[in-house]
């Protein structure tokens, strides 16, 4: 991911004492290329590079983030604001029915979708009718239809012999008549963008009034979906983007070009070709998954906003000594807790999903702490320093004057052991940013 090419991109300039203008120049070289690879509109890169240098460079690095950090949650604040910051929704009319129209080229999933739309609306508690307004391609009414039978969804339909504008006009009226909330039209597309597909969606825009027109693209086609949806906006005006087959894209380029490119928003993206597979569109969290790095930033923003600094440095002092002991463990398990259960933490560091599995039950309850507190407070000086000397016959004291199991015991040390082992991980993670320190 970019993620990974930043990093290593940082990694070249480690073991310098300060960063230039000319050191950020370089690292942005680099995000300019990885952009490029993703296929992101060349303007967009453009615009994005010079950003982000802007707030690279001056940067007052917060204390508990590496530079590297820093630039990096830059890029994803940027990234994020590139694709519209907030989740854009449908607007639902206060007079029903909403109208949704759905608009795009042939094969870019716009049946699939107007029966996802349909699941999740009913999913909401909304009563959708689907109208069958694609009459030139062979069984796309029957296509609708099965999906309507399976969602449970009425889907009208006057055959192929009414012109798509009627269609979409009598199906509206007929959702009234039916008390229908939300309609969906299904429109025909074409291979490629003529006037006679403009023409027409013109037309039904014009008689159905639709409340949103959405554009469905196939996110595997790169740019080419960003120029889709630069032709539709201008001849159609459109609400929002669907973004359909993103479970088979691996770029991100459409993704990341298409607000920035036409101002229209992405509302939902396609993950799948089942009915459940249509998720709402999260800008911050496309950017995370376009960074490749899982959940990291709100990570350290959530260590930044518990974790007192001072006890941090410390602690990372004694890990480097690898004098990291069960009195610290106890100190750094209750600055833990201001963060949430252990699991929530571990699950949030890539590659360190499997450890929380292994800490299973580690969840930091108030009692659980205090039982924690006391075994530890059980142990001789010399045995919280230096755990690996505790044997059978110790633990069985320890429990005992502790007032648990010995079991409890061995659990604490296990836990304790695989802390050292996670935090000296982590510690790794924030060394290969850490020798940039002077970066303003
Ligand atoms: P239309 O011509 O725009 O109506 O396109 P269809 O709805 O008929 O879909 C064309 C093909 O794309 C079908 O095989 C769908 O199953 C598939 N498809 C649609 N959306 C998605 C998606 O989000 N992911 C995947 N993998 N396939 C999809
Ligand atoms: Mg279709």
């Amino acid at each position: 991911g970019l993620a990974d090419k930043l990093q290593a991109t940082f990694k070249k300039l480690r073991g310098r004492g300060k960063l230039s203008e000319a050191d950020v120049a370089d690292a942005m070289r680099e995000v300019r290329l990885a952009l490029l690879e993703a296929d992101v509109n060349f303007k967009v890169v453009k615009d994005f590079v010079a950003k982000v240098k802007e707030r690279s460079v001056g940067l007052e690095v917060m204390s508990s983030l590496t530079p590297a950090q820093h630039v990096i949650k830059i890029v994803n604040e940027e990234l994020t604001a590139l694709m519209g910051g907030t989740q854009s929704r449908i607007t639902i009319s206060s007079r029903p029915p909403t109208v949704i129209m759905l608009v795009g080229l042939q094969g870019a999933g716009k049946t699939t979708t107007a029966g996802k739309l349909a699941h999740m609306l009913i999913k909401q508690n909304k009563r959708p009718l689907l109208i069958a307004a694609d009459i030139y391609r062979p069984a796309a009414i029957k296509q609708l239809q099965v999906v309507g039978e399976r969602l449970g969804t009425p889907v009208f339909s006057l055959g192929d012999k009414e012109s798509p504008v009627t269609i979409a006009k009598k199906g509206v009226e007929h959702a009234i008549s039916l008390g229908r909330d939300v309609v969906i039209i299904d429109t025909a597309g074409r291979l490629h963008i003529n006037d006679e597909l403009m023409d027409e969606l013109a037309n039904i825009k014009q008689q159905a009034k639709p409340h949103e027109i959405l554009l469905v693209v196939d996110a595997m086609t790169g740019q080419d979906a960003v120029s889709v949806a630069e032709t539709f906006n201008g001849r159609l005006g459109l609400d929002g983007v669907i973004l359909t087959k993103l479970d088979g894209d691996a770029r991100g380029g459409a993704a990341l070009s298409i607000k920035a490119v036409t101002g229209c928003p992405i509302k939902f993206v396609g993950m799948g070709e089942k009915a459940e597979a249509l998720e709402p569109f999260h800008p911050d969290r496309m950017a995370s998954r376009i960074l490749g790095m899982g959940d990291v930033l709100s990570l350290i923003e959530k260590a930044q906003a518990a974790v007192d600094i001072d006890k941090a440095r410390e602690m990372e002092e004694k890990l480097r000594k690898d004098a990291f002991t069960l009195d610290d463990f106890l100190e750094q398990l209750q600055q833990v807790k201001k963060l949430g259960s252990m699991e929530q933490i571990l699950s949030m560091i890539p590659g360190m999903g499997g450890l929380s599995k292994k800490l299973e039950g580690a969840e930091l309850d108030e009692k659980e702490l205090k039982r924690t507190e006391a075994i530890i407070r059980s142990m001789t000086r010399k045995e919280r320093r230096d755990h690996t000397i505790i044997n059978g016959s110790r633990r069985k004291r320890i429990a005992l004057g502790s007032g648990s199991k010995v079991q409890d015991v061995n659990r604490l040390l296990k836990q304790y052991a695989e802390a050292r082992k996670m935090m000296k991980r982590f510690q790794e993670m924030q060394k290969s940013g850490k020798k940039l320190s002077g970066f303003r």
